[in-house]
């Protein structure tokens, strides 16, 4: 292959590599042809206890993990390899039903992507996970938040809750960060998904509703207000 058909990366980037765990062999091609193109370095697997076992040797910078797996199913893979070492996860559901979506998200699943999705769709999103993953915190980020009887460390990301130290998955912290950098504003779905997430295409609204259930079921029901026909806030209101 001549050297111009390489996909351009600085020679300080490190190649990032993805852990595929999907039995459909069809659509793990697919999804590992286009992440190839992109400079990505993937690996597949098929079933669900062999994903977990090629975790833990590969340790990927993301998982993409299919939710029906022969052998052991996506959530329990999911559980798995986040006991393991926190890893960002794409899960991938052929079911657009909340209960699977809700437990996906809350055995620590980072997001999902409903089939049949577009690999360029899927590129999205695995950039963009990627990126909340490298974002290095500003100056204004340093030290500690506070709301109700929640610390959180920014630096650490430690979150203490009357002295008991909970534990969050990454995108739940950054989620609760946000809205703790901001007591009482009200801020939309698409504004969240936008920050937080960053996705601008608007979509993923029921990502960030399960991400506040999580972590009103971790921290409390009333840490997280609803205002209803607008979204969510954290502390009291303005
Ligand atoms: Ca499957």
């Amino acid at each position: 292959m001549p050297a111009t058909a390489l996909p351009v990366t600085p020679a300080s980037t490190p190649t990032r590599t993805i852990l595929v765990i999907e039995d459909e062999v069809t659509i793990a091609e697919a999804v590992a042809a286009r992440l190839r193109s992109e400079g990505y370095a993937v690996e597949i697997v098929g079933d669900g206890p062999g994903g977990v076992e090629m975790c833990a040797r590969l340790r990927p910078d993301l998982v993409i993990l299919d939710l029906m797996l022969p052998g052991l199913d996506g959530l329990e893979v999911c559980k798995q390899i986040q006991r393991e070492r926190p890893v960002p996860v794409l899960m991938l559901t052929a079911r657009d039903s909340e209960t699977d979506l809700v437990v996906g998200l809350a055995v620590g699943a980072d997001d999902y992507i409903t089939k049949p999705f577009s690999t360029r769709e899927l590129t999205a999103r695995v950039q963009a996970l990627l990126r909340r993953v490298d974002r290095v915190p500003d100056r204004g980020d340093s030290g500690a938040l506070h709301l109700r009887d929640i610390d959180i460390d920014v630096e650490t990301r430690k979150v203490t809750q009357s002295e008991d130290e909970i534990h969050l998955t990454p995108t739940e912290f950054d989620l609760l960060t946000f809205l703790a950098k901001r007591p009482g504003r009200v801020l939309t779905r698409e504004q969240l998904l936008g920050e937080v997430w960053g996705y601008r295409d608007g979509s993923g609204a029921r990502t960030v509703d399960s991400h506040v259930r999580a972590l009103r079921r971790k921290l409390g029901a009333d840490t997280i207000r609803t205002v209803h026909g607008v979204g969510y806030a954290a502390g009291d209101p303005e």
